[in-house]
């Protein structure tokens, strides 16, 4: 799949795409990712992309001339006959969940604009912009953290990128795990600080060890996001043996 990033701040994005485990989904290819910076695409000897709100208060506002040459480009050069979604990270965007990000990571890619200032012209929004996608309820000085916590979990979910075949089937929110939240982890040494970690882990039975991390799953999921638990039973994925549980944890 391939992402278009159009940022003021590309540079950002080169220890992000360099580092950790995701490294090998852009190094590869497999989640190809296109940095833009609309400034490229400004005109005048200033090179400007940005300029006072109509209206008046403060801040500064994304013009639309430049955002719309570089998309432009960017869809030469990706040129699909079906042209790629174009994102607009957000404050008013569909809040990036698991599911969100299950869908990128079964798509073809999209376009990804980060805003900076104030935001963007909104005529440039109304034009071109497909979806909007929101990180949370709380306000970023610019959109390349959204993007790059988009890329992140979309290249953490393509087969053989985490070091362990496939291992984030065992993380929180997902199917193979009926949508719980993950356990808790320990590893050595077995006592530290006057701390023991947990005998079933230790014991080396399988079925004792799996036992134990279903039933914190269930534990922890009850107590944080009961919400998950409705969602996994509503979906047939609690066993007997889980609503025992869950009734014995109360
Ligand atoms: N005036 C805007 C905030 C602008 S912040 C408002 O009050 O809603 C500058 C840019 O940061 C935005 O254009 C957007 O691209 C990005 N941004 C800020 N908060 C975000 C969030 N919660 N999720 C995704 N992107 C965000």
């Amino acid at each position: 799949m391939r992402f278009d990033v159009i940022t003021l701040f590309p540079a950002l994005f080169a220890p992000f795409l360099a580092s950790g485990v995701t490294r090998r989904a852009y190094e590869s290819g497999l989640v190809d990712v296109h940095l833009w910076n609309p400034r490229d695409f400004a005109e005048g000897n200033y090179r400007r992309v940005d300029d006072r709100p109509f209206g008046g208060g403060p801040g500064m506002v994304m013009m639309a001339g430049p955002l719309a040459r570089c998309l432009t480009a960017v869809q030469a050069q990706r040129g699909e006959a079906a042209s790629a979604p174009v994102v607009l990270f957000s404050p008013i965007g569909r809040r990036l969940d698991h599911a969100g990000v299950q869908e990128w990571s079964a798509s073809a890619g999209a376009v990804l604009i980060c805003g900076r200032y104030e935001g963007v012209d909104q005529r440039f929004i109304d034009r071109h912009v497909d979806l909007q996608v929101s990180l949370g309820d709380f306000v970023l000085s610019g959109g390349e953290i959204a993007a790059m916590a988009l890329l992140d979990a979309v290249a953490r979910l393509q087969p053989g990128v985490l070091g362990d075949a496939d291992s984030h089937q065992f993380d929180s929110f997902h199917d193979a795990l009926d949508g719980l939240l993950d356990c808790p982890h320990y590893t050595r040494p077995e006592e530290w600080d006057g701390l023991r970690a947990p005998a079933e882990l230790l014991s080396g039975h399988h079925l004792q060890i799996e036992r134990w991390r279903r039933d914190r799953r269930l534990e922890i999921t009850a107590r944080h996001r009961p919400d998950l638990i409705e969602a996994a039973r509503a979906a047939g994925r609690l066993s007997r043996t889980d609503e025992a549980f869950l009734v014995k944890v109360g």
